[in-house]
Order: structure tokens, then C-alpha cells, then sequence
């Protein structure tokens, strides 16, 4: 994890290496909320969403890609075109826009204002004369911003930009339902792009009006949320729970507590909601980030959606944004499907039990992670910086599979023909292997290795003159920076072992 003095390093780090550039575009002077991946960057989130659908196929999920722009009906029946707002203060005099909520509790820390009621936020405004802070004048009324993306589809029609993948998966109800041959609990996935018109983004990828998603649902009998055969083989397992009641004490440690300890001190409802919390858990924990920077933050009744019966933020603790939400997990019953079925006039009451005449619409629970901010938080707590001599060591301790090159070849000298040949034809065997693999010999071998360190390589090759006599490589570890000498014909078996 990185400590205070090196954030400056870090964010060099994460441009000069190729991982986040913008704003975008950079050559126009770039839009505010809008950053693009380089190579580096994309590799990582390919390995990360490479592990994840891995992992969510094991798991039973299916994946699903919808539109990502829709008429405006579907976001009448969702209700973000009627909810889906920020309160915001605008300046008379110089029209500064600012989030009323984001303002206020920047002004008072103490206070708890998420969830707090517009009259209310208007009333602390009023009585302590709060004034733009750009000129000074006193603020007026709050305003409400829709956060949706407006479009235009043929002539004329409107449409928008979805703000979440969730909804487009909703509306794939009826075909799921008889693709799966009615199996419940439906799992299914999708990862795509989604977009929100935020009114002044900040903190760089973690908040973005351009941004992806991995959204995972489960539709579900209201009798199977309570009876879950999954729950059992994971209901020991413990997690790092921290309830709204202990939030509302001031403690911000959680703490760990297996799901059926959850479940008998009634601070989880469902087993199969515990089990959503477990599959969250289980799939940040296989990206590599330590125990001691991950949180499950309950939301009070205040502060989550009308609807939803219970949510829980999956945090990773930062150094340059505190916790960040990098998944939610949300229990949304059967808010959705209730009201897609009015707006389009379907019938999606099914039969779910062994009782054909008992018929319900199915509940949703939903696991909401955010790519951007994995990537972010990721790298984050990767970053590490190690005294080496003179120059400092930075090193990304990325785990294996997610580096963006699992190897790097060189030959210790680029002069020696015979050395560069060598060290071409490992290189080219190796990506032969399907072993994402880097050859470089453009300067000494020390900053050879630095240039790996810095992107997180596991292992780097160097081909020297006993290589030419006996066919033989020293692999370096990254993180031991222990060598050790194997001969190339055992190198892929090796590499492979320790990326899988
Ligand atoms: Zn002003």
C-alpha cells in the first residue's frame, strides 16, 4: 500500500506506464469524468474480467451483453427518470453548480447527511447562510439534476444512455426464465459500459460519467431466499461485517463474523443474501488484496433505495480516497420485475415451488461490482516502494495472473548477437506457449528489471554466456529478487505452475 509521501510517484506511476491517461481527451485540454486505458491498463482489466467470468462460469452464471442505450419507457418503469437524481446549489451570480449533499457534508463533517431529507438539507443551508464559494453569494433554493444521459434515436425519439447494466438484464426476464428451463435461482452476468452525467466528477477513475460495469443477479423464490442449498458450504465462512447500528456507534473496524453468526443475531435477514455477500467476498479476495483493507459497510434504512430490503458496500481502504466502494450488494425483491411487468403488460408471475396454482414474480439479489475502481484500488495497494541503494525500488506486486506481462526476457548484453538471437527464440517459444511474454534490450540489465518491476511482472529471463553452452536462463522473482538457473526446456512448465 502506498504511504503518504509517494501518491506524487504513484500517479506518475500510473500514466508514465501506461495504465490511466486523461482526462480524455488529453489534446484538447480533456472532459471532466472521461479517462482512457493504455496497454497496460486494458491488460489488467482483461486479466481481472478473464478471472472473474472464469470464476462466475464455475459458479453456474451465465453472461448476457444488451444495448446500452434505451428507449425512455424503461427508464419510466425503472424509475430512474423520476429518482434518479441529485440535489444540487447553484450560484445566481456565477453559476457555480455544486451537489448539495457533497457540499454539506464537507461544511459539516459530524453531521450524517446521507439519507437526510431535501427540507432538511435546505433548512441547514438557510440557517447558517452557507454562500458560494467561488464568489460569495448566499445560496438559494436546492435544485434536483437528473443524472441520466439524454439521446436521440431516428428522428426524434427519445432515448438514454442506460446509468447501470442492471435494468437491460431485467428486461431479459421471460427469455432467461425459459432458457434456463426454469431453474431457480437464474444466475446470469453482464459487463458493459454505463453512463451517468455527474455533475462535478472527481477522484479520477472512481468516479467516472463514462464507466463499466460487472453486475450479477440472481432471480429468486421468495421461499428458496429463505431455504438456500448453496448457504450451507459457506455459512462458517467469516467476513468483515460492519452493521449501520455499529456505524451509527462511530465504529468504522468490522468485524469477523461467519453468515450463520450473521443470520442468529439478526444482522443478515436471507441466507441467500449471505451467500451474495460470500460470492462478492470470495471474488475480490482471489484479486489479490489483503484482508486488513476489506470492509462489507451495511447501508442504514436511510440511505439505501426505497425499495431494497437490505445492502451492504464491499470497501477497500485507500490511501488517497479512503474507503471506496468497489461492489455493492443489493437485495432489490421484486421491485424490478413488478414494475416492468406493468409498464409492458407482461405476466411475469411464475410458478417457482412444487405447487404449479402458487405463483409469484421473482425477487432479485444483485452483485454490483465497479471494473474502474477495482483497477484503481487494485493498483493502489499493489504499489510498493523499496529501498535498493541509491534510486528507490517501485515495485507492483500485482498476483501473477493480473500482471500484464507474466514474463520478460533479455539478453544481459544487446551487442552479442549470439545473446540477442537466443534471447529472441525463448521469447518467441514462450508467446508459442501462450505465455503473455515481453522481449526487451534497450538499456542495462538494472533498468531492465526496474521497467518490469514498475508493471508488475512476475518473472523476467536473462539470457548470459553459460546460456549459449548448456542451454540454461536465470529466472528472477519479483518480489524475492531471488535468481535461480533452469534450463529452458522446463521454463514454460515452470511459469505455468506458478500463474495457475
Ligand atoms: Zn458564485
Amino acid at each position: 500500500m502506498i504511504i503518504e509521501d509517494n501518491i506524487e510517484t504513484f500517479n506518475s506511476l500510473l500514466k508514465r506506464r501506461g495504465f490511466i491517461w486523461g482526462p480524455s481527451p488529453e489534446i484538447y485540454g480533456g472532459l471532466a469524468g472521461f479517462y482512457s486505458y493504455g496497454p497496460a491498463g486494458m491488460a489488467l482489466k482483461n486479466n481481472i474480467l478473464t478471472l472473474f467470468r472464469r470464476e462466475l462460469r464455475a459458479f453456474g452464471f451465465g453472461e448476457v451483453e444488451c444495448p446500452t442505450i434505451m428507449p425512455e419507457i424503461v427508464w419510466k418503469a425503472s424509475g430512474h427518470l423520476e429518482r434518479f437524481i441529485d440535489p444540487v446549489l447553484k450560484c445566481e451570480k456565477c453559476d457555480t453548480l455544486v451537489r448539495a449533499d457533497k457540499f454539506l457534508q464537507e461544511s459539516f463533517p459530524d453531521l450524517m447527511i446521507d439519507g437526510m431529507s431535501y427540507e432538511k438539507m435546505q433548512d441547514l443551508i438557510h440557517n447558517n447562510e452557507l454562500k458560494c464559494q467561488k464568489c460569495d453569494t448566499p445560496f438559494g433554493k436546492i435544485e434536483e439534476y437528473n443524472l441520466m444521459l439524454k439521446t436521440e434515436v431516428g428522428a426524434g425519439n427519445i432515448a438514454y444512455l442506460r446509468p447501470e447494466t442492471a435494468t437491460t438484464t431485467y428486461l431479459l426476464f421471460n427469455r432467461l426464465d425459459q432458457d434456463t428451463r426454469k431453474q431457480y435461482p437464474v444466475k446470469v452476468f453482464q459487463y458493459g459500459k454505463a453512463y451517468r452525467n455527474e455533475i462535478s466528477p472527481r477522484q479520477q477513475v472512481l468516479r467516472m460519467r463514462a464507466f463499466d460495469q460487472f453486475e450479477l443477479q440472481l432471480f429468486i423464490g421468495k421461499d428458496q431466499e429463505m431455504d438456500f442449498e448453496d448457504y450451507e458450504a459457506i455459512k462458517k465462512v467469516k467476513m468483515p461485517l460492519l452493521d449501520w447500528r455499529l456505524q451509527e456507534q462511530h465504529v468504522d473496524t468490522p468485524k469477523m463474523i461467519s453468515s450463520e453468526e450473521a443470520l442468529n443475531k439478526k444482522i443478515l435477514k436471507k441466507p441467500a443474501y449471505a451467500y451474495c455477500l460470500h460470492l462478492a467476498f470470495y471474488l475480490t479476495k482471489i484479486l489479490g488484496y489483503p484482508d486488513e483493507i476489506i470492509r462489507f459497510r451495511q447501508h442504514s434504512p436511510n440511505e439505501r433505495a426505497h425499495y431494497a430490503d437490505d445492502a451492504w458496500d464491499l470497501e477497500i481502504k485507500t490511501t488517497q480516497f479512503g474507503w471506496v466502494e468497489i461492489c455493492g450488494v443489493h437485495d432489490r425483491t421484486d421491485y424490478d420485475l413488478k414494475r416492468h411487468g406493468e409498464f409492458s403488460n407482461q405476466n411475469f408471475e411464475i410458478s417457482m415451488g412444487n405447487d404449479p396454482k402458487k405463483k409469484e414474480i421473482p425477487q432479485i439479489l444483485e452483485i454490483a461490482f465497479g471494473p474502474d475502481r477495482i483497477i484503481y484500488t487494485l493498483l493502489e495497494c499493489a504499489f510498493t516502494v523499496e529501498e535498493a541503494g541509491k534510486e528507490n525500488r517501485i515495485v507492483l506486486k500485482l498476483i501473477p495472473e493480473l500482471a500484464p506481462n507474466t514474463l520478460a526476457i533479455f539478453p544481459l548484453k544487446k551487442n552479442n548477437a549470439q545473446l540477442t538471437a537466443l534471447a529472441k527464440n525463448i521469447y518467441k517459444s514462450m508467446i508459442e506457449a501462450r505465455i503473455i511474454s515481453f522481449y526487451d534490450e534497450k538499456g542495462a540489465i538494472g533498468k531492465l528489471y526496474r521497467r518490469q518491476d514498475e508493471l508488475g511482472t512476475p518473472f523476467c529471463i536473462t539470457v548470459d554466456h553459460q546460456s549459449l553452452e548448456d542451454n540454461t536462463v536465470t529466472l528472477r522473482d519479483r518480489d524475492s529478487m531471488q535468481q535461480i538457473r533452469l534450463n529452458v526446456s522446463e521454463l514454460s512448465k515452470h511459469v505455468k505452475t506458478k500463474i495457475i
